[in-house]
């Protein structure tokens, strides 16, 4: 494909990305295949002479669209949102184009000081304290991660290699090995399954922290696990509060858990990776209240904030936490104006999307679109719009219920664990969902529970 081909099917592509988006509400939202469909639908061996790009499109109609799950239907209510919107798509372009890797200053200038830029833009709109914010001279500041997943992480190796270094600084005699079989790392029971599999990479102990009736850990529970573990000989050293869990949308007592993480020693992080979008609007700041006393704090623009996937932004309080813990110099990346390592040029969306809309036009523009909607039940904790209906029925009709909307395929939801108990989970996603989906949505969920009560052997 030379220049010339590429523009005309450039304009074709974007052609077909906006009528996808502009019609997506017409596809069922989740696809009528069966595991292993694809296979038979192409070749086994890659082509030995050059296709046509004609076959590849109509391919992409044939092959790849049938067993897509449209994230983006204003039907789809599953999981989390996968944040999109055209300016982000315009930039991941350029982004691709460019195509630098950005592993060190000198490697694009620009990459790593956009993202530095952009990060301390978006801290300054949540309100983040000054210590988050890299500025000429701060001591902190922020990068783009491709997951929340891969922030704690990133966020628990540094806090394991610092806890190593404070502890060998007063016990010189103490193997690395002894210390490492010591540490204890801790989370709700309600966390992301990504802060149980980040402790297994970092093979740290972890323990989960049992919740109150809100799902959110509190100062108190925290407290007594921490004594007890302390009086068995056990070096406690990173903590992993929740703003917003993925089950009940929970938020975690940081005001209460900081200041003991504090005295601890402990790194304190933050996933607030669904709901840290919202921290931009300031009636809910205040839920963000106590990210003074966080060591490090990550959310996800690419679930709420119109950025495509990947964009995980991750702050943390000094630099030289995450640095020191990962420091590899070899000769080739040697340069006077070093830099952590950033990768793609990412932050492009971010300055496109944040230009595009401002401030103003980021504020709410989703979170108040359905205040006073009468379809939902929505409980105190669960504002920030992972609904729980509370006229939920038994596990059994709940999950025969679950596989009748999967079935039906004109709406997709995914159920949640609570305290033993099989429950429907209804997310707003799409940034095109409105209203008028929602109650759809809600006539329909009724209408096949209604359907069910009616069947004899029920
Ligand atoms: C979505 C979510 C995650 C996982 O995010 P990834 O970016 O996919 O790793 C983790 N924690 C919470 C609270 C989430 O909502």
């Amino acid at each position: 494909m030379d220049a010339e081909e590429f523009r005309r099917r450039g304009m074709e592509m974007v052609d077909y990305v906006a009528n996808y988006l502009e019609n997506i509400e017409q596809r069922p939202v989740y696809p009528d295949v069966e595991p292993g469909y694809l296979r038979s639908l192409i070749p086994t061996e890659a082509p030995l002479e050059p296709d046509n790009y004609d076959d590849i499109i109509k391919d992409v109609d044939r092959v790849i669209m049938p067993g897509v799950t449209h994230w983006h239907s204003p039907y789809f209510f599953a999981y989390f949102p996968a944040a999109t919107s055209y300016p982000a798509l315009l930039a991941d372009m350029l982004c691709g184009a460019i195509g630098c890797i950005g592993f060190s200053w000198a490697a694009s200038p620009a990459c790593t000081e956009l993202e530095t830029v952009m990060l301390d833009w978006l801290g300054k709109m949540l309100n983040l304290p000054e210590h988050f914010i890299a500025g000429t001279h701060g001591h902190g500041g922020g990068v783009i991660q491709s997951t929340a997943s891969e922030a704690t992480l990133v966020t628990l190796l540094a806090a394991r290699c610092k806890a190593v270094r404070r502890v060998q600084a007063s016990n010189p005699e103490k193997s690395e090995a002894e210390i490492l079989s010591k540490l204890v790392a801790y989370t709700s029971e309600q966390a992301h399954c990504s802060v149980e599999r980040a402790s297994l990479i970092g093979g740290a102990m972890i323990k989960k922290v049992p919740t109150d009736n809100n799902y959110a850990v509190g100062g108190d529970m925290f407290k007594k696990m921490l004594e007890e573990d302390k009086a068995a000989g056990l070096i406690p050293f990173y903590f992993c509060a929740t703003l917003g869990t993925t089950a009940s949308c929970a938020f975690d007592r940081i005001t209460e858990l900081g200041p003991i993480c504090n005295k601890e020693n402990i790194w304190m992080h933050i996933d607030a990776a669904y709901a840290g979008s919202a921290f931009i609007c300031p009636e809910f700041r205040p839920l963000l209240n106590g990210i003074e006393f966080a060591d490090s704090f990550n959310f996800n623009p690419h679930k709420w904030l119109l950025i495509n996937f990947d964009c995980s932004t991750m702050w943390v309080k000094k630099r030289e936490d995450l640095i020191g813990a990962f420091k590899m110099e070899p000769l080739y990346l040697k340069h006077e104006n070093q830099e952590s390592g950033k990768k793609r040029f990412r932050s492009l969306k971010m300055w496109f999307v944040f230009r595009m809309y401002g401030i103003q036009g980021l504020h709410c523009r989703w979170f108040k679109r359905f205040d006073n909607n009468p379809g939902y039940c929505k409980s105190k904790q669960h504002e920030l719009y992972v609904f729980l209906p509370s006229c939920q029925g038994s596990n059994r009709l709940n999950e025969l219920l679950l596989k009748r909307i999967t079935k039906s395929r004109e709406i997709h939801l995914v159920p949640c664990q609570l305290s033993g108990r099989f429950v429907l989970r209804f997310a707003i996603c799409a940034r095109t969902t409105d209203s008028r989906h929602i109650q759809q949505a809600w006539r329909h969920i009724t209408q096949l529970t209604f359907e069910i009560l009616q069947e004899p052997n029920h």
